[in-house]
């Protein structure tokens, strides 16, 4: 018998499972592909609620989730035997435009150009001093994934990967079962965390923000710094692999990338390290950020009273996926109401 079917199995849905599995509770993971191959595959995996200039109490929902994170990662790290490559390694903000530098310098993260490039060397010469935002960092969102995925097992969360879901059927104020491609599913509660498809299964205002990315490599491996820019951020992995991302385009569900997305990312970046320029190209991808209004996530209660809300987490759902899986289980198992006020 299970108690909770999340439908779902990005970061947010595998980090739900897992926190409510650890508090008790049976679980099951609906995927109609294969766990972690929406957002949190195309992610650049930056912890950074402060480089994203994330404001009010969506800042400080950011920051507890980035202090959470040693201790979710070791309890992974503890379930799965699997490193995901977190990494406190700091940020530069680059400055770029003369009078940002004039109102920026009264900031108490303000470094000039020579403590930036002391910082990190070879930044470019268009950056006229920084922010140094020590706390933020990176994790290996796709090392992450894995982990996430073999922490569940060993808790023995079921996962149906290749298993649509078509409706949620819902009978007044409760749901009663899902429609699926594997026919008729029924338990306690139901968690929704399907990202940027959440509108092809309810009417919340979800919609997708497509992204544009691609990776080089660094052989010299001399980039230590998450570099986070206006218009481009680079993250340098710890195996040499540099992830540069990326476009934010309202196109719906347009697949693919474009010559034009590839070279804006590309001509930032190398204007920003230049040493980029020499760098082999990897891969391109894309994906699609599960955007909410006023960028807040919707959390926990519904119109139906056994369906849970876990989507919206745009630009930050890996940096939001430990207090969000926290909060979710704080609900379902302790009738916690949490919410982040919109600004
Ligand atoms: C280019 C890009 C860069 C990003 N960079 C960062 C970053 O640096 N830091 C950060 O914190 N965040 C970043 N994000 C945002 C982050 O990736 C997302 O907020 C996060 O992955 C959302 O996780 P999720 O589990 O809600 O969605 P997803 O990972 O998209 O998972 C949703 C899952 O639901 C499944 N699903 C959908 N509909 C159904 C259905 N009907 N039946 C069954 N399954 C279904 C999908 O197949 C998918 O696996 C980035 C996103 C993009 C696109």
């Amino acid at each position: 018998m299970t108690d909770v079917f999340v439908i779902g199995g990005g970061v947010i849905g595998l980090a739900t499972a897992i926190a409510l599995s650890q508090r008790g509770a049976s679980v099951t993971i609906v995927e109609r592909d294969l766990c972690g191959r929406g957002a949190t595959w195309a992610a650049a995996g930056m912890l950074a609620p402060e480089a994203e200039r994330l404001e009010g109490d969506l800042l400080d929902f950011g920051i507890r989730s980035r202090d959470m994170y040693p201790q979710w990662i070791a309890n992974l790290m503890r379930l799965s035997g699997q490193d995901c490559g977190y990494w406190c390694c700091g940020m530069i903000a680059p400055i770029l435009m003369e009078g940002d530098r004039q109102v920026l310098s009264q900031h108490p993260k303000y470094i000039n150009r020579e403590e930036s490039h002391k910082r990190q060397s070879g930044l470019g010469d268009s950056i006229l001093g920084s922010l140094w935002l020590s706390e933020d960092g990176q994790v290996n969102n796709r090392k992450l994934t894995q982990a996430l995925l073999t922490a569940a097992r060993s808790l023995s969360i079921k996962i149906l990967e290749g298993t649509t879901v078509y409706e949620i059927v819902r009978d007044r104020d409760r749901v009663t079962h899902l429609d699926t491609s594997a026919g008729k599913l029924q338990s306690d509660r139901y968690i929704l965390a399907t990202g940027a498809w959440t509108r092809s299964l309810m009417p919340l205002p979800i919609k997708p923000i497509k992204g544009q990315m691609l990776s080089v490599f660094d052989g010299d491996r001399k980039l230590q710094r998450v570099i986070y820019a206006s218009n481009c951020y680079i993250v340098p992995r710890q195996d040499g692999t540099i992830v540069i991302g990326a476009t934010v385009e309202d196109n719906g569900f347009l697949q693919g990338n474009t010559a034009a997305g590839i070279a804006q990312l590309l001509s930032n970046a190398i204007a920003i390290y230049p040493a980029i320029a020499d760098m082999q190209i990897m891969e391109t991808w894309w994906g699609f950020r599960p955007h909410a209004p006023n960028e807040v996530p919707l959390l926990g209660k519904s119109d139906y009273e056994n369906l849970i809300l876990a989507t919206g987490h745009y630009r930050n759902g890996i940096l939001f996926a430990p207090i969000t899986a926290k909060w979710l289980t704080d609900f379902i198992v302790d009738g916690i109401d949490n919410s982040i006020n919109q600004k």
